[in-house]
């Protein structure tokens, strides 16, 4: 009889351990203690994708109305991966963040505007330093109503131009969301609260979250009041107004240094004796290399594009495509933080000149006939380039 007791008493447990294991494969639903902070309250979810996922918990953690968040991994196809596999850029996840909040407090639109002000959306697979579709840019929604919100609150960041260029966000469904190891929750607040991996290179406001706001506001299910602080307040004469990072950044001076890079800028004179006659021309009066002359417009080999000038690594050669230009042509830089944009009206066009964010060398231009996933087409001049075949990104290769 005593034995039978254990058999049972075993089997309850094990069940009970299946049923949790697959409960954790699923998205996680509100913990108790979430639902204690306001037991009158129904929270909701929502998951996004921003780069590294220390900093966005940050990001997300200090936004008003948020209850609870969680890092993990999203939008993959393999089952309970490990960090390592994540990083290992072959599961197809997300490094992410699930976030529980109290919609009585915040509305979707706000934390739309929260994750779009946490990172630039504009990078394909890679987010400041960390490069791979882990770091991707990504909001998983819940339902149709986050969809929609979600699609809505794209196109009105994108028209609004407060990022350089075109927003490669994804919006896909929420699928499951596997909690990552316990170490990476919370990271940044355990070790060093005033640390981040990166930040956002503008503060958003929509007006789709300032009319979210309002009607939250109104509505009678509202709880207690919390006052936003002014750096969430949305506000329309807001948009589009500040972009923070890089604004320091003196690229009208030739010998700017920039960044957080260790270049050290060159005089005149001694960027003379390092280049070329061309690529001085091309570099430092913003010259351009006749057409099909160049030695990389016909490149291609795997590997890294960096800058001729100060050695930064600027293009990877999985984004170079055959643009029939005979410039090298790409689809996008290896990060937002390797160049510089900025618009140039010679000879009567505007267009966008881009330039090497280290040391401020003209590289080309950018245009929007290029192919998916941005549209964009970065025309470089192979003389500033600096081509290492069969080099990985630093970060990649560690891996
Ligand atoms: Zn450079």
């Amino acid at each position: 009889m005593r034995q039978l007791l254990t058999v049972g008493l075993f089997a309850v447990f094990l069940s009970i351990m299946i049923i949790w294991n697959v409960r954790a494969a699923e998205y996680p639903k509100p913990t108790t203690e979430d639902t204690k902070m306001n037991s009158n309250t129904k929270t909701e979810q929502a998951t996004f994708a921003a780069g590294c996922f220390w900093g966005i918990q940050v990001a997300f953690d200090k936004a008003p109305g948020v209850v609870n968040t969680q890092v993990g991994y999203a939008g993959g196809k393999t089952d309970n991966p490990t960090y390592r596999e994540v990083c290992s850029d072959t599961t197809g996840h997300a490094e992410s963040v699930l976030v529980t909040y109290d919609p009585t407090k915040v509305s979707y639109p706000e934390l739309l505007d929260t994750f779009w002000s946490s990172h630039d959306p504009t990078t394909l697979n890679s987010q400041g330093p960390d490069f791979g579709t882990q770091y991707r840019s990504a909001i998983f929604y819940h339902n149709d109503e986050q969809k929609k919100l979600a699609e809505a609150s794209l196109k009105e960041v994108d028209a609004s131009g407060v990022f350089p260029r075109k927003i490669v966000t994804q919006i896909v469904p929420a699928e499951k969301f596997y909690t990552a190891e316990e170490y990476h929750q919370h990271y940044f607040q355990l070790r060093n609260p005033a640390a981040t991996c990166h930040t956002g290179i503008a503060k958003v406001h929509t007006k789709l979250a300032e009319q979210a706001a309002a009607a939250r506001d109104l509505s009678p299910e509202r709880g207690t009041s919390v006052p936003l602080s002014s750096s969430t307040q949305p506000s329309a004469s807001a948009i589009g107004a500040s972009i923070v990072a890089g604004a320091s950044c003196k690229v009208d001076d030739p010998n700017a240094a920039c960044g957080t890079s260790h270049w050290k800028a060159l005089t005149d004179a001694e960027m003379r004796a390092k280049l070329t006659p061309e690529q001085y021309k091309i570099a430092r009066q913003a010259g351009t290399e006749r057409a099909f002359s160049g030695k990389l417009w016909n490149e291609h080999r795997d590997g890294i594009y960096h800058c001729a000038v100060c050695d930064q690594e600027l293009f990877d050669s999985h984004t170079k495509f055959e643009s029939g230009t005979g410039w090298p042509s790409f689809y996008a830089p290896i990060s937002s933080s390797a160049v510089t944009e900025k618009q140039d009206r010679e000879y009567g066009m505007v267009r966008t000149e881009v330039l090497c964010s280290r040391c401020g060398s003209h590289l080309g231009h950018v245009f929007d006939d290029g192919p998916a996933p941005t549209g964009n087409r970065y025309c470089m001049n192979s003389a500033v380039l600096d081509f290492h075949p069969g080099e990985k990104l630093a970060t990649t290769a560690a891996k």
